[in-house]
């Protein structure tokens, strides 16, 4: 892969990347269509990185398909796939990792540590090893979205990054490859988490300013249902992520909840300076 990148920079040709774990989804794809006319080389690369993982999380069971995702990719115009092995990518003397301080702490930082340190040091090694000029992520992943933008700041990466609005489900619910881990049943109880999301939009914009009761009225419909064990509820700063008292300009909605054992994360940014609009599909 780098001396591949290091020939189409010679011959001048740019490369835009979509860094996934592959099983990909409308998400995953809606990406690679936010690279068209940014770059001259459409790329993905597909690695499911293990140290993003906690020791109880999923690493051992995360779903894989690699033939299907190469034709969706394929499809969606990527001229380049790039899955490397774990081996290649952490040989036996790997020491080095980034740490994007105080961004990396709230939501999900505080039942994950060291996710955001494994996914920030993979992203590096992924700009690093495909030169690409231009990267696109998902805002599903809202804090991650903020950490590597600090990180390409803060390190002088020469890429820009492109974000995507989160595609959803009919219903309204996230695509995500965890969907893939919930029972017919969890997966109709899971409609609970954009309910919630939607339900504090409307009021944040119409009568609710207090963010410790829009927390509350979220967590009560998140735990109206029974398979349902809440994470976090976080009402933040959008942009420095610190927590927030009173919805005065744009407040960022982030929860994590749990539906069996399937760990779903959504946000929403609420607020009368919220251009957000109504989650499609979603009734309160
Ligand atoms: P993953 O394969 O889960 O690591 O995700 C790869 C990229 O796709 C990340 O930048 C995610 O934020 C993004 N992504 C995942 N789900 C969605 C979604 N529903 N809408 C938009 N982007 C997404």
């Amino acid at each position: 892969m780098a001396e591949y990148a290091a020939d189409l920079q010679r011959q001048g040709v740019t490369l835009g990347l979509v860094p996934t774990m592959g099983y990909l989804h409308e998400g995953h794809l809606s990406l690679v269509r936010l690279l068209e006319g940014r770059c001259d080389l459409k790329a993905a690369s597909i690695f499911v990185n293990p140290i993003q993982f906690g020791q109880d999380e999923d690493l051992g069971r995360y779903p894989r398909d690699e033939e299907r995702d190469l034709e969706l990719l394929a499809e969606a115009g990527c001229g380049l796939v790039f899955c490397p092995d774990a081996a290649d990518m952490y040989p036996s003397g790997f020491r080095t990792s980034v740490e994007v301080d105080t961004l990396s702490q709230p939501m999900c930082g505080r039942f994950r540590p060291g996710h955001f340190s494994g996914v920030a040091t993979v992203v590096l090694k992924l700009f690093n090893l495909t030169r690409c000029s231009v990267a696109a992520f998902g805002l599903k992943d809202y804090q991650q979205a903020q950490i590597l933008r600090r990180m390409v700041e803060d390190l002088n990466l020469p890429v820009e990054l492109l974000f995507g609005e989160t595609i959803r489900e009919q219903d309204g619910l996230a695509l995500s490859t965890r969907n893939a881990y919930l029972s017919p049943r969890e997966r109709e109880t899971a409609q609970a988490v954009p309910k919630a999301l939607e339900w504090a939009r409307r009021r944040a914009s119409e009568d609710i300013r207090d963010c410790t009761e829009l927390s509350r009225g979220i967590s009560s419909i998140l735990t109206s249902r029974p398979e349902v064990r809440v994470q976090y509820v976080e009402l933040v700063d959008p942009e420095s992520l610190e927590p927030r008292n009173q919805v005065g300009e744009r407040v960022l909605v982030a929860v994590a909840a749990f539906v069996g054992t399937t760990r779903l994360i959504d946000n929403l940014i609420v607020g009368p300076g919220s251009t957000m609009k109504p989650i499609h599909g979603v009734n309160v």
